[in-house]
């Protein structure tokens, strides 16, 4: 699938830790805003649903999906594989709605290679310590991981080119009021 998209995705993306996923939970629902849910390799977290949070696949069934061109984009973070399911995005753009992509940087360069129409926001934290406080709150993260996941997010940060705009998500009211006010220009 090579730029023929009917209708715009929004794509957010951004570090681990950032915030992206509560600013993605709050725009679902909204207008014509439809959430894809990503299919993954990873186990379930406790309260995280099949079917709902992701499609939790082995491997094998992640690989054989992929090799019949089921995903939009697809990439390997911290060990695991994430793909988007193409149907959902192509069924739901034809319609006049508009996909709701959360993912990492490398899917975000595919979909660009793609040339798929859409409003891309990178979420970025108002530094890189305020990143690394965030990641310790969690609580559920040894110090070797927090550092990889800094190392990465500074990759990221990097990569900002890729995208229309770029939210700080100092709070998140007003972060999520900024990419509202996007979106409602954006998706006229
Ligand atoms: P987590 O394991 O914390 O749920 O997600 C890890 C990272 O993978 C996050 O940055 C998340 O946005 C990203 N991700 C989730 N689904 C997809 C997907 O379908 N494609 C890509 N490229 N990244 C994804």
């Amino acid at each position: 699938m090579t730029g023929t998209a009917e209708g715009k995705l929004i794509v957010i993306s951004g570090p681990s830790g950032v915030g992206k996923t509560t600013i993605c939970h709050a725009l679902r629902g909204r207008g014509r805003i439809v959430r894809s849910v990503s299919a993954t390799t990873r186990a379930p977290r406790p309260g995280e649903t099949d079917g709902r949070d992701y499609f939790f696949l082995t491997r094998e069934a992640f690989v054989a999906k992929r090799e019949k061109g089921g995903f939009l984009e697809w990439a390997e973070y911290a060990g695991n594989l994430y793909g988007t399911p193409k149907e959902f995005v192509e069924k739901e753009t034809k319609a006049g709605n508009f996909p709701l992509l959360e993912i990492e940087v490398q899917g975000v360069e595919q979909l660009r290679k793609q040339g798929w129409p859409g409003v891309y926001v990178f979420i970025a934290p108002p530094s890189i310590g305020d990143l690394r406080k965030r990641l310790e709150g969690r609580g559920n993260m040894p110090p070797e991981v927090i550092e990889r996941r800094i190392k990465v997010a500074e990759a990221e940060l990097k990569r900002t080119d890729l995208y229309d705009f770029a939210v700080v998500n100092d709070t998140v009211d007003r972060a999520l009021a900024e990419v509202l006010d996007i979106l409602d220009k954006k998706l006229k």
